[in-house]
């Protein structure tokens, strides 16, 4: 199993670090973030170090990702949520503060005022046509 010493997601998983553990199974951990966005945020991690999602191999990764509807099915009952976002941070650009791979999952009420605005823009011309070529030429590549 992979660890990083320095790593504070990887002091939780080896309770170096105390934290509001909610869900631990052989591959993964979830426990309250300290940081709440909003009461009941939580924070689902892979056991194993790897700095980000796209790091992980497949078989980890959809392992970690089968978790989100159970933690959210217990979240809405939890809190009281009428729903919640999933959200994970991709690198430092991405707003990724601690290098471990997270998935964020948190508690909405409709009007909470969370959130983002995101600037929508579109396409021109050829360019949905050049991406989605550029796309499957580097799919091919990743796709196992
Ligand atoms: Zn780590």
């Amino acid at each position: 199993m992979s660890h990083d010493s320095h790593c504070a997601f990887c002091k939780i998983v080896a309770a170096q670090i105390p934290a509001s553990v909610v869900f631990e199974n052989q591959t993964s951990l979830a426990f309250l973030d300290i940081g709440p966005l909003a009461d009941g945020h939580l924070l689902l991690i892979p056991r194993d170090h790897y700095p980000a999602l796209v790091d992980m191999p497949r078989e980890e990764s959809t392992r970690l990702l089968s978790v989100i509807p159970v933690l959210g099915r217990a979240l809405l009952e939890v809190t009281g949520a009428e729903g919640f976002n999933v959200l994970i941070n991709n690198g430092t650009a991405a707003g990724q503060v601690v290098p471990h791979a997270h998935i964020h999952l948190i508690p909405r009420q409709s009007g909470d005022k969370l959130g983002y605005r995101w600037h929508v823009s579109s396409y021109e011309n050829d360019r949905p046509a050049e991406l989605a070529l550029a796309y499957q030429e580097a799919l091919r590549k990743h796709i196992d």
